[in-house]
Formats: structure tokens, C-alpha cells, sequence
């Protein structure tokens, strides 16, 4: 009956499924978005709370069985059921986002979700544990990586509740974990992919120096080329003999982070470095 690629882990205790939607702060004039609502056992449950739910299922044998859960019922009216996978949908507007989350598109879906604009007031997520643990994770912690920095610029996380596996059915091979990802409003006057070009540079290898980072025979190779195309774009002249590694260097001579590594890095250290490579006429996306 379950399908093993869809990722259906369905939340068999109540007493969880009522602790996710009671931690997520919903009022009654809210519009939430479920993903994955499976046969719907949070479903209902959101629908006693809200004005209306969008809930986006990709197996439509799920969302027939759900289309019947809630068939003659007072909320019926409430709940509209797009099918599809909710990554290449676009999705309409809401307040709340709540989620058993297929772990297969936790990445995606949690950039998805931080990329919508207007941006949701929360999102109450259950993920695998070690991706929750990465979601929250500080510098100098051990699964302190590229999606900890990531998230954290966009949002304030918090885990909220561990979930063993044996609350679902059937059990999925390792431990759960809800997360509550809180955009901050507005969101930080720093363009997303400027972000991540630099994180993915840095967090390569994320116990090498930032010096070592950009000394990498790739990096410069491509950091080269992006500037290249920058320039031609905003119609700059390239000199003769340029040689990206001059510019890293002044770029990096402006910060006192040559030595220090990724792993240890919090958002100021990132945004002083991202700044001193716009300084210099470097981008990242
Ligand atoms: N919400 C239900 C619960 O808690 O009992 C089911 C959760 S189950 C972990 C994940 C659900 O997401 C399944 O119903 C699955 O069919 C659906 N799903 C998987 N991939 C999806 C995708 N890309 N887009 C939308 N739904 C998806």
C-alpha cells in the first residue's frame, strides 16, 4: 500500500500530529500550506483551525483517500487539494506552512519555502533528525555546514520536538525531528544566490582556511569566468594579463579571515567577506 519513493512515514500517534499544529501558532483567518498530507491525519486537524488549507500531494491515491476523509464534513469547503510535486509547483499564497516532509526533498522544499515571497510568518517542519540537527546547528558545532549558515541567514530555527520512529507507520530507518523556521521580516537586503555562491566556496571543505578556499585551482578557474561574464554584462573593460588571484587577494588583504575556517564562521564573518569581494568587483552568482 505504501509507496517507498514517495517517502510515505504516516504520523500514526495523534498526540504528535496535535503537538505539530498546536506549535504552530495558527489563527483562525490563517491560510496554511500542507505538504505531503498524505491520507490526512494533520490535515484535519489544521482544518479545525484555520480559514483554509492548500495542500499539495503527489500520489493521487493519497489524496483520494483524503478527498474521502473529509467528504460531507464541515471542512470540506476549506481544504483545496492540488496534486503534484509541490517543488515544481507554484504554490498560491500562506501564512503557515506545516509538513510531514518527504526527507527526499527536505533541501528544496525548505529553500522553496524561504524563497516565497510574500514571505510565510512560519513553517513547522518533521524532518529526519541529522538534517533537523543541521538546520539548527551554530559555528563550531559538528554538523555546523553550508544549510546551517544558509537557512540561518533567512531564518531563525528551533528545534522543537524529537520523534521517534515508531510513531509512524510503516517506521522509517532513523529518528525524526520538528523544526519551527521562522523567515525574518523583512528579509536581510542580500541577494539569495550572492549567499550561496560564497558558502558553497567556503564550506567545500569546510575545515580548510578561507585562504586555502580561494586558492583552489577550480574556485579560481571559476571565479575567473564569472568575472569575466560580469564585466561584459556591465560593459567593463578587462585588462590585459589579469590574473584573478591579485583581485582575490585584495579582496581578502581587507579582512582578518584568511586563516580562520568555514566551520567556525558565523554570518558576520561570511557578510564581511562576501562585502569585501563586492569591493574588489567579484560576484559570486
Ligand atoms: N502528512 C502525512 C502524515 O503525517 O501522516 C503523510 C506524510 S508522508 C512522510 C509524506 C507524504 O508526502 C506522502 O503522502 C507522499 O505521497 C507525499 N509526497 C512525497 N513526495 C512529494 C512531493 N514531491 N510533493 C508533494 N507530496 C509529496
Amino acid at each position: 500500500k505504501f509507496n517507498k519513493d514517495f517517502g510515505q512515514h504516516i504520523l500514526k500517534n495523534p498526540l504528535v500530529a496535535q503537538g505539530i499544529v498546536d506549535k504552530s501558532d495558527l489563527k483562525q483567518s490563517d491560510t496554511v500550506l500542507e505538504v505531503g498530507p498524505g491520507t490526512g491525519n494533520l490535515t484535519v486537524r489544521i482544518l479545525e483551525k484555520v480559514k483554509k488549507v492548500t495542500a499539495v500531494e503527489m500520489d493521487p491515491r493519497m489524496a483520494a483517500e483524503l478527498t474521502k476523509r473529509v467528504q460531507g464534513t464541515p471542512q470540506e469547503k476549506k481544504l483545496n487539494i492540488l496534486l503534484g510535486d509541490v517543488i515544481k509547483t507554484e504554490l498560491p499564497y500562506f501564512d503557515v506552512c506545516i509538513s510531514n516532509t518527504p526527507y527526499q526533498i527536505s533541501s528544496p522544499l525548505v529553500f522553496k519555502l524561504l524563497k516565497h515571497r510574500p514571505a510565510p510568518r512560519l513553517a513547522v517542519l518533521m524532518f529526519q533528525r541529522e538534517f533537523a540537527l543541521r538546520l539548527v546547528a551554530k559555528p563550531g558545532d559538528p554538523l555546523y555546514c553550508r544549510l546551517s549558515a544558509n537557512v540561518q541567514m533567512w531564518a531563525h530555527v528551533k528545534h522543537i520536538m524529537k520523534v521517534g520512529k515508531n510513531n509512524f507507520r510503516p517506521p522509517p530507518q532513523v529518528e525524526s525531528s520538528v523544526v519551527r523556521i521562522e523567515p525574518k521580516i523583512p528579509p536581510p537586503p542580500i541577494d539569495f544566490d550572492e549567499w550561496d555562491g560564497l558558502l558553497r566556496i567556503v564550506f567545500l571543505r569546510k575545515n580548510k582556511t578561507i585562504n586555502a578556499c580561494f586558492k583552489t585551482g577550480s574556485v579560481l578557474e571559476m571565479m575567473e569566468s564569472n568575472y569575466r561574464t560580469w564585466c561584459s554584462q556591465h560593459e567593463q573593460m578587462i585588462e590585459d594579463g589579469f590574473d584573478i588571484r591579485g583581485l582575490v587577494d585584495k579582496a581578502l588583504d581587507q579582512t582578518t579571515l584568511r586563516e580562520v575556517r568555514a566551520s567556525k564562521c558565523g554570518q558576520e564573518e561570511f557578510l564581511t567577506l562576501l562585502h569585501a569581494f563586492h569591493q574588489v568587483g567579484i560576484h559570486f552568482a
